[in-house]
């Protein structure tokens, strides 16, 4: 068992060092990297996904490259700008947007900013995270859609199932369903509410790339894979699930490498010419000198085991 800590380039989720628990079984490598404020019982799918990558390896592909989104954290427009131009030839990019402290013209200026460098047949879709209100999504994605010259969908304007709804009926951009699908008890509520058009999925939350076609064969809308900002490792498995998938109409959020300072494979699952190698995934090995460099102090590499160890006793 590794665990390791990566220094993330821009603030995410209020994080700026990235950690986990890398683990190789009879199958191949796993990951295991719930946020902090996951607790054990939380944190038990998480457990399920490393366990299946170690323990069964991916499942058959049917298609032997993933197209992937740049991500485009809340900065200014010229650093939008160059992320996209740098992004390995994605022809998608998502936007985040609704960061505490930004005012309407900022997210405006990032969103043509992005269009600019992606010119006019790319797409752009932008990540909530839940932190509007149903008034400011409503008037922020008719502005921002303006902005970006067309949204190809809105994830997660705001964060409960009844106000995604209430934003669906609003608008005309399409809306996805990201903390309502892996954080919740109940992931077809938003079906019942018609609140989405799209789900994300992400396989450690979720329980495993097993758990996830099933899912998505149970939801029946459009699925987009996302990471939870983890290395190859994760992102591996996360490519596993959009290879296996029986369709896949948009570009996946599994371009996350380049987020970190690090990884622990020399060569990390990023995008030529916007997409992600399949093979190269399913060949993906942890690299010993990568994991020594890359490797947590002792302190915080107590930390983890112990919640593994926690885990572990809710999981059984
Ligand atoms: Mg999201």
């Amino acid at each position: 068992m590794h665990v390791y800590a990566i220094g993330l380039r821009t603030r995410f989720r209020r994080i700026t060092v990235r950690e986990g628990v890398l683990v190789e079984g009879p199958a191949g490598w796993g990951e295991f990297s719930p946020f902090w404020d996951y607790d054990a019982a939380e944190s038990a799918a998480w457990w399920r996904a490393t366990r299946e990558a170690t323990e069964l390896g991916p499942p058959a592909p049917v298609r032997d490259r993933v197209p992937v989104n740049v991500t485009v954290p809340a900065v200014g427009p010229e650093a939008a700008a160059r992320i996209v131009r740098e992004s390995g030839g994605c022809r998608t990019a998502k936007v985040k947007v609704a960061e505490p402290g930004q005012s309407a013209a900022e997210e405006a200026d990032r969103l043509a900013a992005v269009r600019d460098a992606l010119g006019a047949d790319g797409a752009i879709r932008v990540d909530a995270n839940g932190g509007w209100d149903v008034d400011t999504a409503v008037g922020r994605l008719r502005l921002l859609d303006r902005a970006a010259r067309g949204l190809e969908y809105a994830e997660q304007p705001v964060m409960s199932v009844p106000d995604l709804a209430r934003v669906r009926r609003a608008v005309d951009v399409p809306i996805a369903a990201d903390e309502s699908i892996r954080r919740a008890q109940d992931p077809f509520a938003v079906v019942r509410a018609e609140a989405a058009d799209i789900v994300v999925l992400k396989v450690q939350p979720i329980g495993g790339v097993r758990a996830c076609l099933e899912l998505a064969e149970r939801i029946g809308l459009p699925v987009v894979v996302s990471s939870a900002i983890e290395t190859s490792v994760g992102l591996a498995a996360g490519v596993a699930l959009a290879a296996a998938l029986p369709d896949l109409p948009y570009a996946c959020g599994l371009a996350t490498a380049q987020l970190l300072t690090d990884d622990v494979t020399p060569h990390p699952l990023l995008p030529v010419d916007g997409a992600l190698d399949v093979a190269a995934a399913r060949a993906l090995r942890p690299d010993p000198a990568r994991l020594a460099a890359t490797a947590a102090d002792p302190e915080t590499a107590a930390r983890w085991r112990s919640r593994v160890d926690e885990v572990l006793a809710v999981a059984g």
